[in-house]
């Protein structure tokens, strides 16, 4: 359902992707990992249609990312690294107007079903202008969600939360892939990704250097050959 072909993007005279091909199932979720500056979060970027590739080809439930991004956009939630949210508006205000971007029916209902399926109820309408990253991610996951999108396009989602809030975007990814959603979520931790996802792919300099199903590869082996953190995989 998303097809990557020799995916390339030049800013500033530097390639920072050169060549990626890489293609994902309905239903999978996948992990992407790599050092700091390989790439993800522009591949990420791309997959997302906020920035436009310099060349190759994508295609997303066989619609073509160049021609048809907007019809793209509607299968997709995006998480940024960091989340901008109104700051004079309650979550429930939040959710409501970004509901209303995708023209969400019921949207009021909907979306205070989401702000107490991620915990925040007794905050409903407190505005969010005083709300610690963990609460504000959580109305960004809520957002992510509130359009009962096919692909989850998460960046980091794990940096910085506490570990409530990790089991609650746990539950969210969980619970979107039993609907038959399809994750690619970017992040550094290890544990996280091998808990929740089925595949990791590593990408460093640009490039896909490895791509394995979880239950075929010894973590182990893995963590020490791309020295990554994994304090607490088993
Ligand atoms: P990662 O998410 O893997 O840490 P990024 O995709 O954010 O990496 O960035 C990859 C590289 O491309 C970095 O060196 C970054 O500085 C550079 N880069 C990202 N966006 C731009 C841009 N718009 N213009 C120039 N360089 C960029
Ligand atoms: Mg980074
Ligand atoms: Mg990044």
């Amino acid at each position: 359902m998303i097809e990557i072909k020799k995916l390339t993007k030049q800013a500033d005279n530097k390639l920072i992707l050169r060549g990626v091909d890489l293609s994902i199932k309905k239903g999978e979720t996948v992990a992407i990992l790599g050092p700091n500056g390989a790439g993800k979060s522009t591949l990420l970027k791309v997959l997302a249609t906020l920035i436009k590739p310099t060349s190759g080809l994508i295609k997303i439930n066989g619609l073509d990312l160049k021609k048809d991004h907007i019809e793209i956009k509607k299968l997709l939630g995006y998480l940024p690294h960091s989340s901008l949210l109104y700051d004079h508006y309650s979550p429930l205000e939040n959710l409501v107007f970004f509901g209303n971007i995708y023209g969400v029916n019921n949207v009021e209902q909907k979306a205070s079903k989401l702000v107490k399926e991620v915990g925040l109820s007794f905050f409903l309408n407190e505005p969010v202008k005083n709300f610690s990253r963990g609460m504000i991610q959580r109305i960004a996951i809520a957002r992510a969600i509130i359009h009962d999108p096919e692909i989850l396009l998460l960046d980091e989602p794990h940096t910085g939360l506490d570990q409530g809030a990790i089991s609650i975007l746990n539950n969210v990814i969980l619970s979107m892939k039993e609907k038959g959603a399809t994750t690619l979520m970017v992040t550094h931790d290890f544990k996280q990704a091998a808990e929740i996802c089925d595949r990791i792919i590593i990408v460093k300099n640009g490039r896909i250097v490895d791509d394995f199903k979880i239950e075929n590869r010894n973590l182990g082996f893995v963590s020490e050959k791309y020295g990554l953190q994994m304090e607490g995989v088993s």
